[in-house]
């Protein structure tokens, strides 16, 4: 069984979903996980913001335009009246939920209910025009397998024998449609995989049914060795392994919902990033390993804090650090880069939430301070120890750059530095012409 995830832009209108209803025939059993049409869940999010602030007439004007424009999307994708009937009434019924949210009070529990909408109403009208089609097929609900625990994490016991347990049912087809993003929380509660989360419920779909194969199909043909929103002239990368993907997509390639690669490396499940516009194009494929070679990629990730650590009593005695690291660990606040010396520690969070606390339990170990809005850009290949070159040839690339953090050994495949967000772009760009490129 193959799972094969569609991004919000790739069923973003009837003609795309038309077009995906075409990519998903023959006769395989397969799970398609689809996202929201793109611009949907920003609209949801939207529409929660303004019930938080109580401005209920532009929430209400929100949700008139949402329903226009599907009506509008309906029109175009059925052919028949009575699909478009079924599919105005569904998009009727949806709205009239949502709008039973206006004149009351609300909820961050709520928020969640209303941002699941986008997810069901694209899986919908494609299990609709499927059936229009005269295409066998099955709409499961997420809600009905997918759950994270107490914590945020998925719950892969309850995922797989759940989903394991829906798909075994005897009038489920070889087709089966269900929607990304959306789960329910350890209290059977709507909740949801976090932005981007479509990618992350599509490699647990796929862990869970041991697929041989989870496909992302997105707008762009694979991973490319570069930010393609900031850097001119990047270009796709063929092969990549989990841990690199895993590493580019932690820090900040968008392609890739960070969390989503973990599933598939742990039940070794090869992902393919496939470009809907493009279905003939190989993309790339990720698996457990990949040819070595220099330099494969750069990403970043803005919006970083960095906070030194001078310890007052001189000297990395030993217990400093693990003080240091408690302090983290109490306001669970995860670490992203460190770079030590003998009388001080740098690190960088991108959580802030409890910054003020962090600061606060640090200030008893020595003097501290913090720059805000920085960057990681993290350059990712080969960077095995026995190698030479390498980090002069970063340098040399970053050379007209001030770098504030440089961490190098971590791993054999990353070398991440810490910049000013106003140097971003040049950091990148200058890796791009002078690392990649060269
Ligand atoms: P989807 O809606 O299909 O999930 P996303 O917008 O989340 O699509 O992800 C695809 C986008 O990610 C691309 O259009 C591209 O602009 C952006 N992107 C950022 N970094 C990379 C990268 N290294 N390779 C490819 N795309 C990237
Ligand atoms: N629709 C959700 C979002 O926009 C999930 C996804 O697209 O992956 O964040
Ligand atoms: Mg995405």
């Amino acid at each position: 069984m193959k799972v094969l995830k569609f991004g919000g832009t790739s069923v973003g209108s009837a003609e795309r979903i038309r077009h995906v209803a075409g990519l998903i025939g023959g006769s395989e059993p397969k799970v398609v996980v689809l996202s929201a049409m793109s611009g949907t869940t920003d609209t949801l999010v939207e529409f929660a913001g303004c019930l938080y602030r109580n401005r209920r007439q532009e929430a209400s004007d929100i949700i008139r335009n949402l329903e226009v424009n599907y009506y509008m999307v309906v029109t175009e994708l059925f052919r028949t009246d009575d699909y478009i009937f079924r599919g105005k009434e569904f998009i009727r019924t949806i709205c009239t939920y949502l709008r039973s949210f206006v004149n009351k009070d609300f909820y961050p529990l709520q928020e969640k209910a209303v941002v699941a909408q986008g997810e069901i109403i694209s899986t919908t009208l494609m299990n609709y025009y499927l059936e229009e089609c005269g295409v066998p097929n099955t709409l499961l609900s997420a809600l009905e397998y997918m759950r994270i625990d107490k914590d945020g994490e998925p719950d892969y016991f309850y995922i797989r024998q759940n989903i394991t347990r829906e798909l075994s049912r005897p009038e489920v087809r070889q087709l089966v449609i269900t929607q990304g993003f959306i789960c329910r929380n350890a209290y059977g509660e709507i909740d949801n995989l976090r932005r981007g989360g479509s990618d992350y419920s599509a490699a647990l779909v796929g862990a869970a049914v041991e697929a041989e194969e989870i496909q992302i199909w997105t707008d762009i043909d694979g991973f490319h060795n570069n930010d393609p929103r900031v850097v001119e002239g990047t270009r796709a990368i063929r092969r990549l392994s989990f841990e690199e993907a895993a590493e580019l997509a932690y820090f900040g390639a968008k392609i890739l919902h960070p969390s989503s690669v973990q599933p598939a490396a742990r039940a070794n499940i090869p992902v393919r990033l496939k470009n809907t516009l493009n279905p003939g194009d190989e993309g790339t494929l990720i698996t457990a390993a990949s040819p070595a070679g220099n330099v494969k990629a750069v990403a970043a990730k803005s919006g970083i804090t960095a906070i030194k650590i001078k310890s007052t009593n001189m000297l990395l005695a030993y217990g400093f650090l693990r003080k240091v690291f408690e302090v983290f660990e109490a306001w669970k606040t995860p670490i992203d880069m460190i770079t030590t010396s003998e009388v001080a520690v740098s690190l960088t969070i991108d959580n802030t939430a409890r910054l003020e606390q962090i600061l606060r339990n640090l200030a008893q170990y020595g003097i501290v301070e913090v720059d805000r809005d920085m960057a990681i850009i993290c350059i990712v290949g080969d960077c095995s120890a026995g190698k030479t070159g390498l980090g002069a040839r970063v340098m040399d690339a970053l050379a007209e750059v001030p770098l504030r953090m440089i961490s190098y050994g971590g791993s054999e495949h990353n070398i991440s530095v810490l910049v000013k967000e106003g140097d971003k772009k040049k950091a990148m760009v200058d890796l791009s012409r002078k690392l990649l490129n060269e």
